[in-house]
């Protein structure tokens, strides 16, 4: 059985407006492997899933996060979520087990079962995002109605052509460039391979220029140039996660190119592209900026060479990307076949996915707005939750990104929490092997291993509303009390006094 199950739709994940009916007993631990919240259930008012408890009043133990991996091991799901640094786990949380109402669970204590209609909300953005309805449309018309192949030249290849370039000049507008200049692909990941192997692979033993924050379709991508004899620097940003243009100038030696994304995705933290762009260009050295975070958030920055765009980001679906590629810039293919994309990236063009995503890049982005909700968030989660901090909250961001760090609490946990009380949000740690990894990236900017594995990431959309804000803060309150009243880590003193 697949990961959402057989007939079931993965169509339900993301709406705000749904209710489910889930079991928990908030005086309990939100152990992960009890966790098990399908998102089949999200939809579907009625349906109950009974979610089983954890057994200890502690937090999220080691022990309980290898039950975690053991339990998912055993009922064999596995799935490849590497959708971003933040769900580079290799495991999902399993199906809930399904119950009636009133069934109890006993787990060597007797527990009291309470039923809750829980509201979903979504949080969690810089993964993914839903469909905007305009794009809707026009997937499920050229889905429907544009079968050619745009590479064919009767009418139907002609009609599918024509939508293609058209959404090519509608990705190029919103980032200012010429059409000819952008290359579609399958998403991001493909875009920053195109752009890192397509350079390095024409330049044997050229150095690589990268940041120790990059996300993994970067970072994967400079080890496996590593040991094809490509020297790789991976520079490591301030405190405040800035990777700043001097290490980069001061890192180019033979180098072929540099690449630094614009945006995090876990911080959001903007990096300073056009001073970087000057030092590459002053070097003759070529810029690739993964702008998978940034693009129609923040302008295109001027002067960078590659630039990678990932549809699902920003109200296209899944599957769908494009390589800003500068005039004059030769990249050596990734892919080989036909000749599409101008000889660049083989392979029949994904018609409806383009056509989105030419859509997509057309949808004002409301920045002003949504940096109002994220403030409003991180203005009432400090204000009312002692101990926590903004990672990187110093430093230019993304409007809609705020990554917090509670003492004394798993990250993890809070994640599991949240999603019990019907919020969507990431932790910044990786589940790998039973232990969970904390955060490259808030490693790199200096914080401790359980500094880091205490820090979640909120990150908004156009759907969140001031109601879902406000909602979501008395959670955060609510859980952080509550995990904190059992952290092991966590001073008792400093828990009675925040309780
Ligand atoms: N780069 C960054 C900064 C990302 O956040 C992501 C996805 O989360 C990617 C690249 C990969 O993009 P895609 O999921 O389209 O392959």
């Amino acid at each position: 059985m697949g990961v959402f199950g057989e007939g079931k739709s993965e169509d339900s994940v993301i709406r705000s407006d749904k209710c489910m009916v889930v079991s928990f007993d908030e005086n309990r631990t939100a152990g992960a492997s009890h966790a098990g919240v399908h998102h089949c259930d999200v939809d579907r008012p009625g349906r109950k899933a009974g979610v089983r408890l954890a057994q200890c009043e502690r937090g999220l133990s080691d022990v309980e996060r290898l039950n975690l991996v053991g339990d998912i091991d055993q009922s064999g799901i596995r799935a490849d979520s590497q959708d971003d640094a933040l769900h580079g786990s290799d495991v999902v949380v399993g199906e809930a087990e399904i119950g009636e109402k009133g069934d109890e669970r006993r787990t060597g204590h007797d527990l009291a079962v309470k039923w809750a209609y829980v509201r979903h909300s979504y949080f969690d953005y810089n993964a993914t995002g839903p469909v905007a309805p305009v794009v809707l449309r026009s997937l499920a018309e050229s889905l429907s109605e544009v079968y050619g192949n745009a590479s064919s030249i009767h009418y139907f290849g002609q009609g599918a052509r024509q939508r293609v370039e058209a959404a090519r000049r509608s990705v190029a507008a919103r980032l200012g460039c010429d059409a000819r200049e952008i290359v579609f692909t399958s998403g991001g990941t493909e875009s920053d391979n195109m752009a890192l192997f397509g350079v390095a692979r024409r330049a044997p033993g050229c150095g690589i220029v990268t940041s120790a924050i990059e996300h993994p379709a970067v970072l994967s991508t400079c080890a496996r140039l590593e040991r094809e004899g490509h020297p790789v620097a991976y520079l490591a940003p301030g405190a405040d996660g800035v990777v700043s243009a001097d290490s980069v100038a001061a890192a180019l030696r033979g180098t072929g190119i540099v690449s630094i994304m614009h945006a995090n995705n876990e911080t959001g933290v903007m990096q300073p592209i056009e001073e970087i762009a000057t030092i590459c260009r002053a070097a003759e050295v070529l810029l690739h900026v993964d702008g998978v975070q940034a693009f129609g958030k923040a302008g295109f920055p001027a002067g960078c060479d590659l630039y990678s765009v990932s549809g699902h980001k920003m109200g296209a679906p899944k599957g769908v990307g494009a390589l800003y590629v500068r005039k004059g810039v030769a990249l050596d293919p990734i892919l080989y076949g036909g000749r599409h994309e101008r000889e660049r990236r083989a392979g029949t063009e994904n018609v409806p996915g383009i056509v989105a995503l030419g859509c997509a890049a057309g949808i004002a982005y409301d920045s002003a707005g949504i940096a109002a909700l994220r403030d409003r968030l991180e203005t009432g989660v400090l204000a009312r939750v002692p101990a926590c901090t903004v990672n990187g909250g110093q430093s230019p961001r993304l409007p809609n990104t705020t990554n917090i760090r509670f003492d004394g609490i798993e990250g993890e946990a809070m994640t599991i929490a949240l999603d019990l009380k019907g919020f969507a949000v990431s932790s910044g740690s990786a589940c790998s092997s039973g232990a969970v990894e904390p955060s490259h990236v808030l490693l790199a900017m200096g914080l401790k291993p359980e500094e880091a594995r205490s820090s979640v990431r909120f990150s908004l959309g156009p759907g969140n509303t001031v109601e879902e804000v406000d909602s979501l803060i008395d959670a955060v309150v609510e859980c952080s009390a509550h995990l904190r009243r059992i952290s092991a880590t966590f001073r008792s003193e400093e828990a009675v006094a925040h309780a």
